[in-house]
């Protein structure tokens, strides 16, 4: 039993409470027995309405069991999806009033359901979270979603929702018109029997919207916009929008047919089945375990270094309630580095990420300072100062003299050698790599860096520390580069020869955008900064000369201090918002390749360097390398990581998976 059904008067609470699990998701069993609840309910003639709500603590209903529908074969996927349509439909058609009374996350399948009620209303909780990630996954809402959604608020706001695959906070959802009102969860039950009263819902016509002109000029303006976001290599967003946009013209039962055999296809598809692995690759960061993992709890904090990744990582912490202290040498870095602090709370409440109070609250819970203060009420330091070996060697042997012995000692070093560090402190076994990626607010990734002296239980903490503030830990072996910037420089370092050779730098860049990255490999030298990129570079090319040769491009520009974007010069100038190709620099005078021959050799390059790194076991699993790549640098989520590129396209003549 997954359901309980009470009566409170003439009031039904139906209460989803998945047997054995932490999660209320849908699979056979669980729509099985809401369809018979719905039928029980439907004969009983004194009930006025039905209220569903969820029992467990923080979730109402999460969607689908992922596992079931990406194993399902195509005759059980078209039953499981047309039971749903159909037990959503039966809701949807009962007679009373119907009211989901939202705690928790109400996601995909979650949300379908949620939209067969008449009223939706949630607690303002901050669990309570709501949208249609199906895209994401590489598929689309098929329980009635993607007829439901557009029905309810018009063609023009629902479609967003869904090619987004967004989950909001309440009071967005709220603001979009898919819930109708918000409470604290001590009185959902109450506000939710206020709406018993209220008569079922008639939905909008949406007549201007829904006429055929226009459905056609919106179709047509969503799959451009697509084009230049993801170059249409995302199948599942291009059908939502025939989908969706079919659907307002269409009777329901119509556009459920074309949800089901959309859903069949895009399934079936390498895209949906590489961003469902990532979804599970993220699942099992968040949590990942390493031996007998204690709680770890962390509230006393310090960072070393109010530079750009710094002043990203105290912000970061002090947002999840860490108490931070910062500490520069340089009295105007550490005013800057608070300035992007203030920033940074800024923004979050111009986005209404964080209310006034909290980002007060979080803002007050740094203290800055280039005083010596003593650290050794600090349950960990984080060191993000400049990257530099004798330097950080320096600071490790003053740091192991503040700290108390237990204290966890991290470094975000980008590519030193760990090891060499932990030989300039007492209890080594406590320093652990903590890579956290730029900018940090955005990057959920941080390779936990294990040296040959981190104890197990260093690790486990620093495993646990990353996942307790929200973010999404891969462990790796220290070497040079750790694993996601050792893979990136023999491609960076190519881009850097291709330009010298004579290819223009959007050129070089539109290919591998074209490919299905974020940004090509020069813009991103510029957004990470050449003078750090340099760096970079010098560590592995030490390491690795015979591939990863610094090429001259990036110290000539370091030497005349374009930095890229924080210099607003680089590959590329910025100015006004805008970018354009630097005119001061001029590409080489004879380009060699054509833009495919650049895409094939940049994308080979990054599998190749994956493919050393599994062998020589920088990480456990090709898995945690492809999910490495794609969360630490865009890496076209859709080709699965770089590994599973090369696995699905036989690129290194040998298997990964
Ligand atoms: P940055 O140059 O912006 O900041 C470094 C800060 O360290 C400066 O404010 C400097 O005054 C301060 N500093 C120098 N010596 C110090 C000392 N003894 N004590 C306290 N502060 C000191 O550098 P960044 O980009 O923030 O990088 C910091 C570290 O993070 C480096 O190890 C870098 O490799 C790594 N990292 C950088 C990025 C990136 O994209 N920028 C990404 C990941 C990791």
């Amino acid at each position: 039993m997954h359901l309980k059904l009470e009566t409170h008067g003439t009031i039904a609470h139906l209460i989803f409470d998945r047997k054995d699990s932490s999660a209320n998701i849908f699979d056979r069993d669980v729509l099985a027995e809401l369809n018979q609840q719905l039928d029980g309910i439907s004969k009983c003639s004194k009930l006025t309405a039905l209220i569903i709500r969820s029992n467990k603590p923080n979730i109402f209903i999460a969607g689908a069991d992922l596992k079931t529908l990406s194993t399902a074969s195509e005759d059980e996927l078209e039953s499981l999806i047309k039971l749903g349509q159909s037990v959503f439909c039966k809701l949807e058609d009962l007679h009373i009033t119907t009211i989901a009374a939202i705690h928790g996350a109400c996601v995909g399948g979650g949300l379908e359901l949620a939209l067969a009620c008449d009223y939706r209303i949630a607690s303002d909780a901050s669990c309570s979270r709501i949208g249609l990630p199906e895209t994401q996954l590489g598929i689309l809402p098929a329980w009635g979603g993607s007829t439901r959604l557009p029905a309810l608020l018009g063609l023009s706001k629902a479609l967003p929702l869904v090619l987004s695959g967004k989950i909001m906070k309440v009071k967005v959802a709220l603001r979009k018109g898919i819930i109708d009102g918000i409470c604290p969860q001590q009185h959902l039950i109450h506000y939710a029997s206020s709406f018993s009263s209220k008569p079922k819902r008639q939905l909008p016509a949406h007549l201007l919207e829904h006429n055929p002109l226009t459905v056609a000029l919106i179709r047509k303006q969503a799959h451009d916009s697509l084009y230049k976001k993801t170059r249409h290599l995302y199948p599942a967003l291009n059908r939502s929008v025939d989908v969706i946009c079919a659907g307002v013209r269409v009777s329901k039962h119509e556009s459920f047919d074309n949800e089901r055999e959309a859903i069949k296809e895009l399934s079936k598809s390498p895209e949906a089945s590489h961003l469902i692995n990532l979804f599970f690759s993220s699942e099992r960061a968040k949590k990942l375990k390493i031996g007998e993992q204690m709680p770890c709890i962390i509230n006393h904090t310090a960072v070393i270094g109010s530079g750009v990744m710094g002043s990203g990582i105290a912000y970061w912490l002090s947002t999840r309630k860490c108490q931070v202290l910062l500490k520069d040498i340089n009295s105007d870095a550490l005013a800057h580095g608070m300035g992007t602090i203030e920033s940074l709370y800024h923004a979050s409440v111009k986005r209404h990420v964080l209310s006034q109070t909290a980002a007060k609250s979080g803002f007050d819970r740094i203290t800055a300072s280039t005083a010596d203060l003593p650290l050794n009420d600090r349950e960990i330091v984080i060191e993000a100062a400049t990257e530099d070996l004798e330097l950080k060697k320096k600071i490790f042997a003053h740091l192991t003299e503040q700290v108390s012995p237990n204290t966890i000692l991290a470094t975000n070093t980008s590519a030193l050698p760990i090891h060499e560090l932990a030989e300039h402190i007492t209890h080594p076994e406590r320093l652990v790599g903590m890579h956290f990626f730029n900018p940090v607010p955005r990057m959920k990734l941080v390779e936990v860096v294990r040296a040959p002296q981190t104890s197990d239980s260093t690790l486990a903490a620093a495993v646990r520390f990353i996942q307790s503030i929200g973010k999404l830990p891969v462990v790796v072996n220290d070497s040079p580069g750790f694993l996601v910037n050792r893979i990136l420089l023999p491609y960076l370092v190519r881009a850097g020869q291709l330009f010298s050779e004579g290819h223009a730098p959007e050129t070089i860049d539109n290919c591998m955008v074209d490919f299905g990255m974020p940004m090509g490999p020069l813009r991103l030298l510029d957004e990470v900064g050449l003078d750090v990129s340099l760096h970079v570079a010098k560590t592995l090319s030490a390491a690795f000369p015979d591939r990863m040769e610094i090429p001259s491009i990036l110290t000539d520009l370091v030497t005349k201090g374009l930095l890229g974007k924080k210099s607003n010069e680089g590959f590329y100038l910025y100015e006004k918002g805008k970018t354009k190709p630097n005119p001061t620099i001029q590409p080489g005078a004879s380009p060699q390749s054509s833009a495919l021959k650049i895409r094939d050799e940049l994308a080979y390059l990054l599998s190749e360097e994956a493919s050393r790194c599994l062998d020589e076991g920088l990480a456990d699993s090709a898995a945690d390398i492809d999910f490495a790549m794609v969360m630490g640098t865009g890496y076209a989520p859709f080709r699965g990581g770089p590994l599973r590129h090369a696995h699905d396209t036989n690129l290194l003549n040998r298997t990964f998976y």
